[in-house]
Protein backbone atom coordinates (compact mmCIF):
# COMPACT_ATOMS: atom_id res chain seq x y z
CA UNK A 1 0.00 0.00 0.00
CA UNK A 2 1.69 3.24 -1.09
CA UNK A 3 0.77 6.25 0.26
CA UNK A 4 1.45 9.37 -2.44
CA UNK A 5 2.06 13.21 -1.08
CA UNK A 6 1.82 15.62 -3.74
CA UNK A 7 2.78 19.44 -3.50
CA UNK A 8 2.96 21.83 -6.23
CA UNK A 9 5.65 24.43 -5.82
CA UNK A 10 4.92 28.26 -6.48
CA UNK A 11 7.24 30.97 -7.44
CA UNK A 12 4.79 34.01 -7.22
CA UNK A 13 2.22 33.21 -9.84
CA UNK A 14 4.52 30.67 -11.71
CA UNK A 15 4.58 27.12 -11.39
CA UNK A 16 8.14 26.06 -10.24
CA UNK A 17 7.15 22.43 -9.77
CA UNK A 18 5.92 19.53 -7.99
CA UNK A 19 7.19 17.73 -5.22
CA UNK A 20 6.05 13.95 -5.17
CA UNK A 21 6.43 11.85 -1.87
CA UNK A 22 6.10 7.82 -2.14
CA UNK A 23 5.76 6.13 0.95
CA UNK A 24 5.42 2.56 1.57
CA UNK A 25 2.59 2.00 4.40
CA UNK A 26 1.58 -1.95 4.18
CA UNK A 27 3.06 -2.35 7.72
CA UNK A 28 0.55 0.38 9.28
CA UNK A 29 -2.05 -1.08 6.59
CA UNK A 30 -1.50 -4.28 8.13
CA UNK A 31 -1.31 -4.03 11.29
CA UNK A 32 -5.02 -1.42 11.66
CA UNK A 33 -6.59 -4.39 9.08
CA UNK A 34 -4.97 -6.58 11.97
CA UNK A 35 -6.75 -4.51 14.63
CA UNK A 36 -10.19 -4.14 13.48
CA UNK A 37 -10.32 -7.97 12.62
CA UNK A 38 -9.62 -8.58 15.95
CA UNK A 39 -12.29 -6.28 17.40
CA UNK A 40 -14.79 -7.84 14.87
CA UNK A 41 -13.92 -11.15 15.69
CA UNK A 42 -13.60 -10.84 19.40
CA UNK A 43 -17.44 -8.79 19.71
CA UNK A 44 -18.64 -11.62 16.92
CA UNK A 45 -17.49 -14.52 19.63
CA UNK A 46 -18.18 -12.93 22.99
CA UNK A 47 -22.11 -11.48 21.33
CA UNK A 48 -23.06 -15.72 20.27
CA UNK A 49 -22.72 -16.74 24.17
CA UNK A 50 -23.62 -13.72 25.69
CA UNK A 51 -27.07 -13.68 23.39
CA UNK A 52 -27.85 -17.25 25.20
CA UNK A 53 -27.10 -15.93 28.80
CA UNK A 54 -29.48 -13.21 28.08
CA UNK A 55 -32.33 -15.55 26.27
CA UNK A 56 -32.11 -18.40 28.44
CA UNK A 57 -31.99 -15.89 31.72
CA UNK A 58 -34.88 -13.92 30.15
CA UNK A 59 -37.24 -17.14 29.93
CA UNK A 60 -36.22 -18.57 33.66
CA UNK A 61 -37.77 -15.33 34.82
CA UNK A 62 -40.56 -14.52 32.42
CA UNK A 63 -42.00 -18.40 32.28
CA UNK A 64 -43.35 -20.63 34.41
CA UNK A 65 -41.21 -23.61 33.74
CA UNK A 66 -41.25 -27.20 34.91
CA UNK A 67 -38.01 -28.12 37.35
CA UNK A 68 -36.02 -30.31 34.55
CA UNK A 69 -36.80 -27.26 32.19
CA UNK A 70 -35.38 -24.97 34.39
CA UNK A 71 -31.98 -26.90 35.64
CA UNK A 72 -31.79 -27.67 31.80
CA UNK A 73 -31.53 -23.56 30.77
CA UNK A 74 -29.44 -23.02 33.97
CA UNK A 75 -27.20 -25.42 32.77
CA UNK A 76 -26.83 -24.20 29.29
CA UNK A 77 -26.19 -20.56 30.94
CA UNK A 78 -23.62 -22.05 32.82
CA UNK A 79 -21.93 -23.39 30.05
CA UNK A 80 -21.95 -20.62 27.86
CA UNK A 81 -20.86 -18.36 30.62
CA UNK A 82 -17.93 -20.78 31.55
CA UNK A 83 -17.25 -20.00 27.31
CA UNK A 84 -17.19 -16.14 27.62
CA UNK A 85 -14.55 -16.65 30.52
CA UNK A 86 -12.87 -19.29 28.11
CA UNK A 87 -12.38 -16.60 25.34
CA UNK A 88 -12.11 -13.41 27.53
CA UNK A 89 -8.67 -15.44 28.87
CA UNK A 90 -7.93 -16.12 25.47
CA UNK A 91 -8.38 -12.88 23.82
CA UNK A 92 -6.17 -11.36 27.08
CA UNK A 93 -3.35 -14.14 26.71
CA UNK A 94 -2.90 -13.07 23.37
CA UNK A 95 -2.63 -9.03 23.88
CA UNK A 96 -0.30 -9.66 26.73
CA UNK A 97 2.17 -11.93 24.66
CA UNK A 98 1.90 -9.63 21.94
CA UNK A 99 2.55 -6.76 23.56
CA UNK A 100 5.32 -8.34 25.50
CA UNK A 101 3.75 -7.83 28.59
CA UNK A 102 3.40 -11.51 29.83
CA UNK A 103 6.18 -12.37 31.96
CA UNK A 104 7.76 -16.03 32.76
CA UNK A 105 8.67 -17.56 35.51
CA UNK A 106 11.13 -20.16 34.40
CA UNK A 107 12.16 -23.34 36.05
CA UNK A 108 13.75 -26.56 35.71
CA UNK A 109 10.12 -28.44 36.19
CA UNK A 110 8.75 -32.23 35.77
CA UNK A 111 6.68 -32.65 33.16
CA UNK A 112 5.32 -36.01 34.30
CA UNK A 113 3.02 -34.48 36.99
CA UNK A 114 1.99 -31.84 35.07
CA UNK A 115 1.24 -33.75 32.35
CA UNK A 116 -0.55 -36.06 34.82
CA UNK A 117 -2.70 -33.37 36.31
CA UNK A 118 -3.74 -32.05 32.79
CA UNK A 119 -4.86 -35.60 32.13
CA UNK A 120 -7.40 -36.40 35.00
CA UNK A 121 -8.66 -33.19 34.77
CA UNK A 122 -9.27 -33.52 30.68
CA UNK A 123 -10.10 -36.97 31.21
CA UNK A 124 -13.52 -36.41 33.72
CA UNK A 125 -14.75 -33.88 30.79
CA UNK A 126 -15.63 -37.28 28.66
CA UNK A 127 -16.81 -40.48 28.60
CA UNK A 128 -16.08 -41.26 25.21
CA UNK A 129 -12.40 -40.79 25.14
CA UNK A 130 -9.65 -42.86 27.22
CA UNK A 131 -6.25 -40.55 27.45
CA UNK A 132 -3.51 -42.84 28.15
CA UNK A 133 0.16 -41.29 29.35
CA UNK A 134 3.59 -43.46 28.37
CA UNK A 135 6.86 -41.85 29.29
CA UNK A 136 10.17 -42.92 26.81
CA UNK A 137 12.78 -40.53 28.16
CA UNK A 138 14.95 -40.62 31.42
CA UNK A 139 15.16 -36.96 31.93
CA UNK A 140 11.63 -35.68 31.98
CA UNK A 141 12.87 -31.78 33.00
CA UNK A 142 12.46 -28.90 30.88
CA UNK A 143 13.19 -25.23 32.10
CA UNK A 144 9.99 -23.82 31.71
CA UNK A 145 6.93 -21.57 33.28
CA UNK A 146 4.74 -24.33 34.99
CA UNK A 147 1.19 -22.46 34.17
CA UNK A 148 2.08 -21.61 30.93
CA UNK A 149 3.25 -25.04 29.97
CA UNK A 150 0.08 -26.64 31.93
CA UNK A 151 -1.81 -24.38 29.21
CA UNK A 152 -0.11 -25.97 26.27
CA UNK A 153 -0.79 -29.37 27.62
CA UNK A 154 -4.28 -28.52 27.92
CA UNK A 155 -5.03 -26.33 25.07
CA UNK A 156 -3.63 -29.41 22.74
CA UNK A 157 -5.57 -32.10 24.71
CA UNK A 158 -8.87 -30.30 24.61
CA UNK A 159 -8.11 -29.91 20.78
CA UNK A 160 -7.57 -33.64 20.92
CA UNK A 161 -11.05 -33.86 22.73
CA UNK A 162 -13.05 -31.70 21.07
CA UNK A 163 -11.88 -32.59 17.13
CA UNK A 164 -12.55 -36.64 18.15
CA UNK A 165 -16.48 -35.91 18.30
CA UNK A 166 -16.76 -39.70 17.95
CA UNK A 167 -14.45 -40.09 20.39
CA UNK A 168 -11.49 -42.80 20.25
CA UNK A 169 -8.32 -43.02 22.10
CA UNK A 170 -5.73 -40.11 22.81
CA UNK A 171 -1.97 -40.73 23.34
CA UNK A 172 0.23 -38.57 25.42
CA UNK A 173 4.08 -40.09 24.36
CA UNK A 174 6.97 -38.39 26.07
CA UNK A 175 10.21 -38.93 24.33
CA UNK A 176 13.40 -38.03 23.52
CA UNK A 177 16.56 -38.35 21.37
CA UNK A 178 20.20 -36.77 22.01
CA UNK A 179 19.47 -32.98 21.76
CA UNK A 180 15.34 -32.68 22.49
CA UNK A 181 12.53 -33.55 24.65
CA UNK A 182 9.64 -34.34 22.62
CA UNK A 183 5.80 -34.63 23.49
CA UNK A 184 3.05 -35.74 20.97
CA UNK A 185 -0.53 -35.51 21.59
CA UNK A 186 -1.88 -38.05 19.39
CA UNK A 187 -5.52 -38.51 18.38
CA UNK A 188 -7.98 -40.80 16.22
CA UNK A 189 -10.10 -37.72 15.41
CA UNK A 190 -10.87 -35.86 12.74
CA UNK A 191 -7.44 -34.88 10.79
CA UNK A 192 -6.44 -32.07 8.95
CA UNK A 193 -6.71 -31.29 5.53
CA UNK A 194 -2.93 -30.93 3.91
CA UNK A 195 -3.76 -27.50 3.18
CA UNK A 196 -5.22 -25.79 6.55
CA UNK A 197 -2.03 -26.78 8.29
CA UNK A 198 0.54 -24.44 7.28
CA UNK A 199 -2.27 -21.80 8.85
CA UNK A 200 -2.91 -23.47 11.72
CA UNK A 201 -1.14 -21.09 14.90
CA UNK A 202 -2.21 -18.25 12.89
CA UNK A 203 -4.57 -16.06 14.82
CA UNK A 204 -8.19 -16.65 14.14
CA UNK A 205 -7.50 -19.74 12.00
CA UNK A 206 -10.04 -22.34 12.21
CA UNK A 207 -10.86 -25.03 9.57
CA UNK A 208 -13.59 -24.27 7.67
CA UNK A 209 -15.39 -27.82 6.49
CA UNK A 210 -18.18 -29.12 7.24
CA UNK A 211 -17.06 -31.40 10.14
CA UNK A 212 -15.01 -28.95 11.92
CA UNK A 213 -17.28 -25.33 11.37
CA UNK A 214 -19.99 -26.72 13.74
CA UNK A 215 -17.25 -27.51 16.80
CA UNK A 216 -17.33 -24.60 19.10
CA UNK A 217 -13.58 -22.20 19.30
CA UNK A 218 -11.66 -18.71 18.51
CA UNK A 219 -9.01 -19.88 16.42
CA UNK A 220 -6.66 -18.80 19.08
CA UNK A 221 -5.39 -21.87 21.14
CA UNK A 222 -2.85 -22.99 18.69
CA UNK A 223 -1.26 -19.21 18.43
CA UNK A 224 -1.45 -19.20 21.89
CA UNK A 225 0.21 -22.41 22.34
CA UNK A 226 3.08 -21.58 19.63
CA UNK A 227 3.48 -18.03 20.92
CA UNK A 228 4.90 -19.88 24.59
CA UNK A 229 6.20 -22.49 23.08
CA UNK A 230 8.82 -20.09 21.34
CA UNK A 231 9.33 -18.39 24.35
CA UNK A 232 10.74 -21.91 25.88
CA UNK A 233 12.97 -22.29 22.90
CA UNK A 234 10.89 -25.33 21.66
CA UNK A 235 8.44 -25.56 18.56
CA UNK A 236 5.62 -27.55 17.47
CA UNK A 237 4.66 -29.52 14.51
CA UNK A 238 1.84 -31.67 13.30
CA UNK A 239 1.11 -35.05 11.33
CA UNK A 240 -2.04 -35.55 10.51
CA UNK A 241 -4.46 -37.93 8.09
CA UNK A 242 -7.68 -36.65 7.28
CA UNK A 243 -10.40 -38.89 8.66
CA UNK A 244 -8.16 -41.16 10.53
CA UNK A 245 -6.77 -38.70 13.31
CA UNK A 246 -3.86 -35.98 13.68
CA UNK A 247 -0.24 -36.14 16.33
CA UNK A 248 0.82 -32.72 17.52
CA UNK A 249 4.64 -32.79 18.83
CA UNK A 250 6.40 -30.38 21.09
CA UNK A 251 10.09 -30.14 20.79
CA UNK A 252 11.86 -28.69 23.63
CA UNK A 253 15.42 -28.61 24.37
CA UNK A 254 17.08 -30.90 26.90
CA UNK A 255 18.77 -29.89 30.36
CA UNK A 256 22.15 -30.69 30.51
CA UNK A 257 21.70 -32.23 34.41
CA UNK A 258 25.17 -30.13 34.99
CA UNK A 259 23.01 -26.98 34.09
CA UNK A 260 20.16 -27.88 36.67
CA UNK A 261 22.94 -28.36 39.60
CA UNK A 262 24.93 -25.41 39.05
CA UNK A 263 21.68 -23.21 39.01
CA UNK A 264 20.63 -22.42 42.38
CA UNK A 265 17.85 -24.76 43.20
CA UNK A 266 15.18 -23.99 41.20
CA UNK A 267 15.24 -20.44 41.02
CA UNK A 268 13.82 -17.98 38.57
CA UNK A 269 15.87 -17.48 36.25
P1 LIG B 1 -10.10 -23.41 18.08
O1 LIG B 1 -10.10 -24.84 18.52
O2 LIG B 1 -10.53 -22.46 19.12
O3 LIG B 1 -10.81 -23.21 16.76
P2 LIG B 1 -7.19 -23.61 17.72
O4 LIG B 1 -6.23 -22.49 17.45
O5 LIG B 1 -6.96 -24.41 18.93
O6 LIG B 1 -8.61 -22.93 17.73
O7 LIG B 1 -7.20 -24.56 16.46
C1 LIG B 1 -7.29 -24.03 15.14
C2 LIG B 1 -7.97 -25.04 14.22
O8 LIG B 1 -7.15 -26.18 14.05
C3 LIG B 1 -9.28 -25.57 14.79
O9 LIG B 1 -10.37 -24.75 14.44
C4 LIG B 1 -9.38 -26.96 14.17
O10 LIG B 1 -10.03 -26.86 12.93
C5 LIG B 1 -7.93 -27.35 13.95
N1 LIG B 1 -7.45 -28.34 14.96
C6 LIG B 1 -6.77 -28.06 16.10
N2 LIG B 1 -6.47 -29.20 16.78
C7 LIG B 1 -6.96 -30.21 16.04
C8 LIG B 1 -6.99 -31.64 16.19
N3 LIG B 1 -6.41 -32.26 17.24
N4 LIG B 1 -7.60 -32.37 15.21
C9 LIG B 1 -8.16 -31.76 14.14
N5 LIG B 1 -8.17 -30.43 13.94
C10 LIG B 1 -7.59 -29.66 14.86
Amino acid sequence: VIQVYCKKMFNGEKETGTIIVHRDITKEFEVDQMKSEFVSTVSHELRTPLASVLGFTELLLHKELKPERKTKYLKTIFNEAQRLSALINDFLDIQRMESGKQTYDKKFINIVPILEKVIEHQQVQTLIHQIHLSIGAQQTRILGDKSRIEQVFGNLLNNAIKYSPKGGDIVVRIREDENSLKIDFKDEGLGIPNDAIPHLFEKFYRIDNTDHRHIGGTGLGLSIVSEIVKIHDGSISVDSELGKGSVFTLTFPKIILEDMKNSEKNVNI
